[in-house]
């Protein structure tokens, strides 16, 4: 940085503090372009009368209002479901609760089952922490009964054909929708949701109940003549 540059970087006086006896630190705000907020701070010192005053420390510092960057997060906390792509690992922690040793038993009565009866086992199964947490977010997600294509869907695809169910304890929560011209087809649906497609709609008897039509142009008439 040039010496014009340099003293353009330095704005007006801001206020002065003491140190101790022989220190005193000056503020100046800071004209960098985006530092705003921030204060130069310089600490100048003097051993005694005669000594000559020395600058001990010039630094960058953020004031109040500074703009300044997120505080750091590990790698790990700031990978958001839906981050995850093509060729990225994304190692579970090794004390992930959503996962307890398979041969530990994984609370599923189901897994259990199999597992006993074929001799195997995946090294990790779902824990019941981490089942109940993928059945919070798929019931509040948007093939969940909340969702308005639920909420207007003829019936429910617990009832429908296309409803292949999930194995384990989630059985009888949640399936994955087989139907091509569903907009869940592949998707984890549960139960209570529903589509325009469920496999028990008929042409010209859609359970859909339909309202008289109304036909209203706005247009209020009145009789010939009626205006003098
Ligand atoms: S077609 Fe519709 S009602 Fe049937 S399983 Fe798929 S989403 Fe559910």
């Amino acid at each position: 940085m040039g010496a014009a540059a340099a003293a353009e970087a330095v704005g007006e006086h801001l206020e002065a503090r003491p140190e101790d006896d022989g220190a005193v630190t000056h503020f100046f705000a800071a004209r960098h372009g985006g530092y705003r907020g921030w204060q130069w701070s310089v600490t100048i010192a003097c051993a005694d009368a005669e000594s000559p005053i020395t600058i001990s420390e010039v630094v960058l510092l953020p004031g109040d209002d500074a703009l300044v960057a997120p505080c750091w997060v590990p790698w790990d906390e700031r990978v958001r479901p839906g981050d995850l792509g093509v060729g990225d690992l994304l190692p579970a922690p090794v004390d992930d609760p959503r996962l307890v040793p398979g041969y530990v038993g994984s609370d599923d009565p189901a897994v259990e089952e199999v597992a006993r009866e074929v001799g195997l086992g995946r090294r990790t199964v779902l824990s019941r922490e981490g089942r109940e947490a993928a059945a919070t977010r798929w019931t509040d997600g948007a093939h969940g009964p909340h969702a308005d294509m639920a909420r207007a869907a003829p019936a429910h695809c617990g009832t429908c054909g296309f409803l292949l169910p999930v194995a384990g304890a989630l059985r009888g929560a949640f399936g994955v929708c087989g139907n091509a011209y569903s907009p869940a087809d592949g998707a984890v649906v549960a139960v209570a949701f529903g589509c325009g497609a469920h496999s028990d709609v008929v042409i010209g008897g859609a359970p859909l109940t339909v309202g008289e039509l109304v036909y209203d142009d706005g247009v209020e008439l009145e009789p010939a003549g009626a205006r003098t």
